[in-house]
């Protein structure tokens, strides 16, 4: 019987890759399936279809409940860097293996990605795109609309970033030819001697640094610690005009604070492309801001990354099913229990 590998919402995987070439030759059967956050958990089970590995994207939640009711399971593999919705504690006492890509596959998309975004926030290409479309670009247009089109440059401005790890460093190096001013770092968990050698002077607190920030860039994961790092206090505190840019995760910012903070002028614009919720509700204001600029969590959307990201998560798949170590698993404890359901060799 070939083992079956379940990709969970993952709309981007076999779009820049032939996935019937890379499980050639190998008994493996591969399905998509689609569910929203709301479906019940026993129609995500039964689409699941009792799968061996899942290749997993970021709207549902793994824990213990779903481990159980997926007795085959053998491992989850994130497609992306990101495992906050996979709650490893759980996997690790089911005896499932968790694995994710190796970040530096994604980095210098998603900092390509953030850089894009933040000259677009500065120099308003949106608004002007929008401008020209709609037949503004005439002598006889409002000049007052052309005159809003005067953007804004990074070489004077202090650049805040909250957490320099592999896409926060790429975003780093790739914007220090524009000459900001100052780049601020505020990461507890890199020492200042490394955010010094990197052309950055560490800020000694989150508040330091949303003080002096004229951009602030949001690259942490999302953690406790980080879940609502900027809330209502925190915007209060932030330079009146401020751009935000997050490509992290949406829950790192408070969405109704951002909403507060835009519309009385705290922050001047912002540019998201991860959100809380995900996807937006086609309902919701922020879709109606005119200072925002929004795309649905597609920074490490580019061909050759996404051509990587599903090479590399099946051929991880592959090496769990032939009882070879995972290379990029995230609970390795996992590897020493006794209801260890892959049966991997360990030493
Ligand atoms: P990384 O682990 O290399 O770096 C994260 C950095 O954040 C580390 O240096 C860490 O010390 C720091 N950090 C942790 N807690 C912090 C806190 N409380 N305050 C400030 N800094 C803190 O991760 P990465 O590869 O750079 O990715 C960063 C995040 O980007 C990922 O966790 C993921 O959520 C997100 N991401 C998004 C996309 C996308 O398409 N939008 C793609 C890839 C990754």
């Amino acid at each position: 019987m070939p083992a079956k590998i379940s990709i969970e919402n993952v709309r981007l995987f076999g779009v820049a890759s032939d996935v019937s070439k890379l499980i050639q030759g190998h008994n493996v059967e591969i399905t998509k399936v689609y569910f929203s956050r709301e479906t019940p958990i026993e129609e995500i089970c039964e689409k699941l279809g009792n799968p061996d590995i899942i290749i997993a994207g970021s709207m549902i939640t793994y824990d213990r409940e779903l481990f159980r009711r997926l007795p085959r399971l053998k491992a989850v593999i994130r497609w992306g860097v990101g495992y906050d919705n996979i709650i490893l504690e759980d996997a690790t006492m089911e005896g499932v293996i968790v694995s994710r890509l190796p970040p530096y596959l994604l980095n210098d998309a998603v900092a390509e990605q953030t850089v894009a975004l933040m000259l677009s926030l500065l120099r308003k290409i949106p608004q002007a795109h929008e401008f020209v479309k709609k037949g503004g670009w005439r002598i006889s247009s409002n000049l007052n609309e052309f005159e809003q089109l005067v953007g804004e440059s990074l070489e004077d401005k202090v650049i805040g970033f909250i957490g320099l790890g592999a896409i926060g460093f790429r975003v780093l190096e790739l914007i220090k030819p524009f000459r900001p001013r100052l780049i601020l770092v505020y990461d507890p968990y890199v020492s200042r001697d490394f955010i010094r050698l990197s052309g950055a002077v560490a800020a000694s607190s989150i508040d330091e640094l949303l003080t002096y920030s004229d951009i602030i860039t949001i690259h942490a994961p999302l953690t406790v610690e980080t879940e609502k790092l900027l809330s209502m206090e925190q915007f209060k505190k932030m330079k009146k005009g401020v751009y935000i840019i997050n490509t992290a995760r949406g829950k790192i910012i408070d969405t109704d604070a951002l909403l507060w903070a835009l519309e009385n002028g705290i922050v001047k614009a912002a540019a998201l492309d991860v959100f809380d919720p995900e996807p937006i509700p086609p309902d919701h204001p922020i879709l109606k801001m005119e200072n925002v600029i929004l795309t649905p969590h597609i920074a490490f959307a580019a061909s050759k990354t996404c051509k990587m990201m599903d090479e590399y998560a099946i051929e991880e798949a592959l090496r769990i099913l032939r009882g070879e170590r995972p290379l990029w698993i995230l609970n390795p404890d996992v590897l020493k229990r006794d209801n260890l359901r892959a049966k991997i060799r360990v030493g």
